[in-house]
């Protein structure tokens, strides 16, 4: 069995709907693939009936934006009733941050001499900097997304502004009264290591967080031993999964790092114990008959 628990579609920030990402995660060999969009539970519905058509498993999950000690932690949650009031409510505050966000980024472009339109960004779903960094690559003004943030729209470039994220702790507490289980992705990617040092990560399970990404493409092979270490040590499931964009990011092709079954059994195990105690209308896996 091939399992791939992070993936995103056109609903965030990846390049396929969900429908190409689910026919194009089958056709890469996965059995089991996870659509994971930033903040939104939009694309679900699509996937669903495609995962149907395709004969894959599609576990329904989402990243969601928060902050933990001052630096931005991206939280991936599975099966949770996106309904839940506590959920919802920040998944709104992130969107709307979003929003926000947005027409302030053109500005700052403006300033440098650059000019793009809340068209130029237009999206299927609400506009992040991957189509802000796009949209940069069409202009002409960059070669690449890389080269945007690079130049443009990391933290400390010019472009750059701040939105609104969720604080972690209560957002795991909030995806476990919605019925569902959160996973840290990439926890020690690309600097975020100070955020959740091993003593945070226990803290963090004690308070419901049921796993790690441990196997990404962010995390070089010495920092995945370390963390699949600790995982074990408390009891955390470790995944691994390729946080495919489609086309928008090289090098995270579909299935490019999976989880194992174990781990994978030991996350449904857990999502079906919070269904059960929040009492909440929760997503099923969607499984093709066979
Ligand atoms: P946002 O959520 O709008 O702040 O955009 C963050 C997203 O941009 C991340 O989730 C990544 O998918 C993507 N991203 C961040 N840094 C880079 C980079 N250097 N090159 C390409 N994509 C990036
Ligand atoms: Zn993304
Ligand atoms: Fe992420
Ligand atoms: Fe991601």
């Amino acid at each position: 069995m091939r399992i791939d628990l992070h993936t995103h579609s056109r609903v965030s920030d990846g390049t396929q709907t969900p429908t190409e990402l689910v026919v194009a995660a089958r056709a890469a060999g996965l059995d089991v693939v996870a659509l994971t969009d930033h903040d939104t539970a939009a694309g679900w519905d699509e996937a669903a009936d495609a995962a149907l058509a395709a004969g894959i498993t599609l576990v329904r999950g989402m990243e969601i934006s928060t902050r933990h000690r001052g630096q931005g932690v991206h939280l991936l949650a599975y099966l949770p009733d996106p309904e839940h009031p506590a959920l919802r409510a920040e998944l709104e505050r992130i969107v709307d941050g979003r929003g926000s966000r947005a027409p302030a980024m053109l500005a700052a472009l403006h300033a440098l001499g650059i000019e793009l339109t809340l068209d130029d960004i237009a999206t299927d779903g609400v506009p992040g900097r991957p189509h802000v960094a796009d949209a940069l690559v069409r202009a002409g003004v960059v070669a690449s997304r890389d080269e945007a943030f690079a130049r443009y729209l990391d933290e400390g470039r010019p472009a750059y502004v701040d939105r609104y994220a969720a604080p972690l702790t209560g957002t795991i507490e909030a995806v476990t009264a919605a019925g569902g289980v959160s996973v840290v992705a990439h926890p020690w990617g690309r600097g975020r290591r100070a955020a959740l040092p091993p003593e945070e990560l226990a803290a963090l399970a004690r308070l419901g967080l049921a796993g790690v990404e441990v196997d990404h493409q962010d995390h070089d092979p010495g920092v995945r031993e370390e963390l699949r270490a600790l995982a074990r040590d408390l009891d955390l499931v470790a995944t691994g999964s390729s946080d495919h964009h489609g086309l928008g990011k090289t090098d995270h092709d579909l299935g490019c790092h999976t989880t194992a079954v174990a781990e994978y059994e030991r996350l449904l195990d857990r999502a079906a114990t919070a269904a059960i105690a929040s009492t909440r209308a929760v997503p099923a896996l969607v499984t093709p008959a066979d």
